[in-house]
């Protein structure tokens, strides 16, 4: 692909007399929350947590350990059958209550969730937002399960199907959406009656504490519980468990595969939505503007860190340059910059000095395998964690950068010459999150929506999200879904109970 030479690159836009985000009485209590109150852990061991936009710690939070997690337990299994029994109506009450005190603080929690992580505000408003209608949502869904109809299946007996609550449910959740991700785990859980444990990540545990706090008073203690900790130690806690009926993790392929095999022994369930590798098919009759436009933020929402991310694209060889002039303009035009630097900010830095290096070991490598940056290609001066926003070009099939999750700012671009070439490419990778189609041919759109191998395919859109339909992947993505009644129906189970009313 020939495109022009030098790359442009970003620059971070930084408001040295700006306020501060969060100021010491905004932080959570630096503590577990169990059976309805923060209490201290087990060992005097603590984990930093850094603002990425600085790198300066804002706040410490206790490493948890197995008897903390054990302790958690055992609240949550004492608390739920009380939870269970309750009718749906007052289990959405609850969360209806619990929508209403998130709302009422919208603010100071996106400015805790933009503090914890460097996101724009833009994106902490929508993450809080999303959050607040993910407890609407379940709260009216948890009144209105369908199920098939009670009658007689077999001559003289009655079948009843009743929805009944797992029990007790481990939750485990990644740093990029911290708030929203625990939303998408406890809304359903609680909506269906159960109660549980939730491990937030280790980097971003303040606005999941903050919820905990907000909410103390409207959850009966032990329904919700809240351990701090690393992946192992609480986390793998959490999967082996014996008194779990459930685990839930929302991170990575190797953190999904530890929680399966930690969770084999019990033969609990397990829920796992983990990374993705977006493909963007984009055929010779698409529309490119509107399609480098969506790409402005599918690609950089949540400075790539985003696992529905626009991250691969797919452009037939006919339009490739047309289309790449344009996602550059997009892309190289983007304002990067700290979130206290304006409402219009659009990147922030990666979420740590571990994900930044892993992020630009990636465009290095990319480099030297030969690939070129249109745009972008690096890292930005510090202090913080900040990658340019970078389109790759010259991109052979198979090229690292076009199959594993970099999960930064970064879009790669590769083209193909035919329909066949394009499915069989944008189905060639272990993930299957989330794919989008990008063309005015109806038959097409149709077709090769059918043959993507994701759980989410969009049609000339990318990264839209609703409550009410599912979220999850195929293969390497992990199995269950989040928001939707299918979540209620995950953390759900079924039973059959067949009367013989014959004499
Ligand atoms: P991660 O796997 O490193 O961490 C996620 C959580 O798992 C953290 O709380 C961590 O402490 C815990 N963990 C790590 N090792 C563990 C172990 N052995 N046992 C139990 N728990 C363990 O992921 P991350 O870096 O925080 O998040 C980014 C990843 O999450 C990306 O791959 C991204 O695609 C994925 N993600 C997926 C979705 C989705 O809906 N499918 C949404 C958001 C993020």
């Amino acid at each position: 692909m020939t495109t022009s030479s030098a790359p442009t690159t970003a620059t971070v836009r930084r408001t040295a007399d700006a306020p501060p985000l969060i100021t010491e009485t905004d932080l959570p209590p630096a503590r577990h929350f169990i059976d309805g109150k923060f209490v201290d852990g087990s060992t005097d061991r603590v984990i930093d947590v850094v603002d990425p936009s600085t790198e300066s710690v804002i706040a410490q939070v206790p490493a948890g350990t197995p008897e903390d997690v054990d302790r958690a337990v055992a609240s949550a299994v004492a608390a739920k059958d009380a939870w269970a029994r309750r009718v749906p109506k007052d289990r959405s009450e609850v969360l209806h209550a619990v929508a209403d005190r998130l709302a009422e603080h919208t603010d100071l929690l996106v400015r805790l969730e933009s503090a914890n992580t460097g996101k724009p505000l833009a994106v902490s408003q929508d993450d809080v937002a999303m959050t607040i209608d993910t407890f609407r949502f379940m709260a009216g869904a948890a009144r209105a399960t369908t199920s098939l109809a009670a009658g007689d299946y077999a001559e003289d007996h009655l079948s009843v199907i009743l929805r009944e609550p797992l029990g007790v449910i481990g939750v485990i959740t990644p740093w990029n959406y911290p708030l929203l991700m625990a939303a998408w785990k406890i809304a359903p859980i609680l909506a269906a009656g159960n109660t549980l444990v939730l491990k937030p990540s280790e980097q971003t545990p303040l606005t999941t504490l903050k919820f905990a706090e907000l909410v103390a008073d409207l959850l009966p203690p032990g329904v919700l519980n809240v351990v701090t900790g690393y992946g192992p130690g609480v986390g793998s806690r959490l999967a082996e468990h014996p008194d779990l009926n459930m685990i839930a993790l929302t991170g990575s392929v190797p953190s999904g595969r530890a929680v399966a095999r930690a969770a084999a022994d019990t033969l609990k369930r397990v829920h796992l939505e983990l990374g993705g590798k977006a493909p963007v098919v984009i055929f010779e009759d698409a529309d490119l503007a509107a399609a480098a436009t969506s790409l402005r933020t599918a690609g950089f929402w949540n400075s790539g860190q985003e696992c529905g991310a626009a991250c691969r694209v797919l452009v037939h060889e006919s339009v490739a340059e047309r289309f790449v002039e344009q996602l550059v303009g997009e892309v190289s035009s983007l304002a990067v910059g700290e979130p206290t630097s304006g409402e219009d900010i659009e990147v922030g830095p990666m979420v740590s000095k571990g994900h930044f290096d892993r992020v630009t070991g990636y465009l290095e490598r990319a480099k030297k395998e030969g690939l070129r940056a249109a745009t972008g290609g690096g890292p930005l001066g510090g202090p913080g964690y900040f990658v340019a926003p970078t389109v790759l070009v010259d991109v052979p099939e198979g090229a690292e950068a076009a199959r594993e999750e970099i999960f930064g700012p970064v879009i790669t671009v590769e083209t193909f010459a035919h329909e066949e070439e394009a499915v069989r490419r944008a189905n060639d990778v272990p993930l299957g999150l989330s794919a989008s189609v990008w063309t005015e041919n109806a038959r097409r759109s149709h077709d090769i929506a059918a043959r993507l191998d994701f759980g989410t395919v969009w049609v000339n859109s990318h990264l839209v999200l609703a409550g009410e339909v599912p979220w999850g992947g195929f293969k390497g993505s992990g199995y269950g879904r989040d928001l939707s009644i299918y979540a209620l129906d995950d953390y759900s189970r079924t039973k059959h109970v067949m009367h013989n009313h014959g004499r």
